[in-house]
C-alpha cells in the first residue's frame, strides 16, 4: 500500500473535491494505472490535483514515478486528495489507516522517537510549518471538522513543500522513512536518534546554561563547533560532549535532529536595568518563536514523552504528545 492512500483513508477516503466542497469531475481517456501511485484505473490528472500555485516544480521523476507514456499524467482518488489538502503540507504528521495526526515542531522529536504502530507514514513538511502552517494550519480545511467560527477566513494557499506524494511507508517503528519537505526521505534510527538526541540535548544545556541564544545553539548543535561567545567554561567542556558525534554531521538527517532537539530556556540574567525588561529567551530568539514561547522545557529525557504542549484551540487533552493538533 502507498502513503498517500494510507493517508487519504486515515482522513475518511474522500472523494477529490474544491475548496468549497464541489466535487472534481471524474475523466476519461487515461492511463491505466496512477502515475503517483501505480493504483489501476486512475479517474483524475494532474491538472485536478495541483493548480498553477501549487504546481510542484521540482524532484518530478519522484513524483511521477508510475508515469505511463502516451497517456496524461494519471491520478486515483487519493493521490488527488492528498495533493490538494493544504492541511497535509502544514505542520508535521503521522498517518495511519484509521487516522491522522499533526504533530506541532515543539514535540516532533519525542513524536518520532515514540512513533505509532506500522504501517504508519512520517512526513516534516518543516517548509511550509515554517511559512505560518504551524500557526495557521488549523484554518486548512479537513474532513469531520466543523466550519470556523464566524470572522476567521479558510486558509487556503500557504508557501509550502508537497510532503505527501513523496513519502514512504513505516513498516517497523524503530526504523522508518520519514518524509522531509518534497527533497528528503530520511530513516530514522529510533535507537541511535535516542542517544544522540540526549548528547544534544545535554550540549544545549550547557550552552543554554552559559546564557548562549537560541540561534547561536541551533548552530553550534548543527555544526559542533562551540559557539565563539560561549564562556570559557563551555569551551573546556565541548570536546567531551562532542566526542563521536562528528561521525553524523554528514548524514542528510543531522541538521533536522540538531534543529528538533528541544533547548532549555536560558537562567534569568542578574538584575539589573529595567524590571519590566523582557527575559533574555524571547528577546534571542526570534528564529524560533514556537520553541521559547514554551514555559521551561525539560532536558530530553528520551525514555518519557515531552512536557504537554501548551494548550492550543484545537488540541485534544486526552491524546498524548505526539497526536496532538497543532
Ligand atoms: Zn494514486
Amino acid at each position: 500500500m502507498r502513503a498517500t492512500r494510507i493517508i487519504w483513508e486515515g482522513a475518511g477516503s474522500h472523494a477529490p473535491h474544491e475548496f468549497d466542497g464541489t466535487l472534481i469531475p471524474t475523466r476519461t481517456g487515461l492511463a491505466p494505472t496512477c502515475a503517483m501511485c501505480g493504483d489501476a484505473s486512475p479517474q483524475w490528472s494532474a491538472d485536478d490535483a495541483f493548480s498553477d500555485n501549487f504546481r510542484p516544480l521540482s524532484h518530478l521523476a519522484q513524483l511521477y514515478p508510475f508515469a505511463v507514456e502516451g497517456y496524461p499524467l494519471s491520478m486515483c482518488a487519493a493521490c488527488v486528495w492528498c495533493s490538494r489538502a493544504l492541511r497535509l503540507r502544514c505542520a508535521p504528521f503521522f498517518a495511519r489507516r484509521d487516522g491522522v495526526w499533526f504533530v506541532p515542531r515543539r514535540s516532533l522529536l519525542s513524536a518520532l522517537l515514540d512513533p505509532p504502530e506500522p504501517p504508519f507514514v512520517a512526513c516534516a513538511p518543516l517548509y511550509g510549518a515554517d511559512h505560518g502552517g504551524e500557526a495557521h494550519g488549523w484554518r486548512a480545511v479537513w474532513p469531520r471538522e466543523p466550519a470556523l467560527p464566524a470572522g476567521l477566513d479558510v486558509l487556503n494557499r500557504l508557501q509550502a513543500k508537497h510532503v505527501a506524494a513523496y513519502a514512504g511507508v513505516a513498516l517497523d517503528r524503530m526504523r522508518y522513512p520519514l518524509q522531509w519537505d518534497d527533497h528528503t526521505r530520511v530513516m530514522v534510527d529510533v535507537l541511535l536518534w535516542r542517544d544522540l538526541a540526549a548528547r544534544l540535548g545535554a550540549m544545549a544545556s550547557a550552552l543554554r546554561a552559559a546564557s548562549v541564544g537560541v540561534t547561536d545553539t541551533r548552530d553550534a548543535l548543527t555544526t559542533l563547533r562551540a559557539p565563539v561567545r560561549a564562556p570559557l567554561a563551555v569551551h573546556a567542556r565541548w570536546p567531551t560532549l562532542a566526542r563521536g558525534l562528528s561521525t553524523y554531521t554528514r548524514s542528510a538527517w543531522w541538521p533536522l535532529l540538531a534543529d528538533i532537539v528541544p533547548l532549555p530556556d536560558a537562567p534569568p540574567r542578574p538584575e539589573k536595568g529595567s524590571p519590566t525588561k523582557a527575559a533574555p529567551s524571547s528577546v534571542e530568539a526570534p528564529s524560533a518563536p514556537a520553541i521559547v514561547a514554551l514555559a521551561p522545557i525539560p532536558r530530553p529525557t528520551p525514555a518519557a514523552p515531552l512536557a504537554p504542549a501548551t494548550p492550543s484551540p484545537r488540541e485534544n487533552p486526552k491524546r498524548r504528545g505526539q497526536l496532538t493538533l497543532f
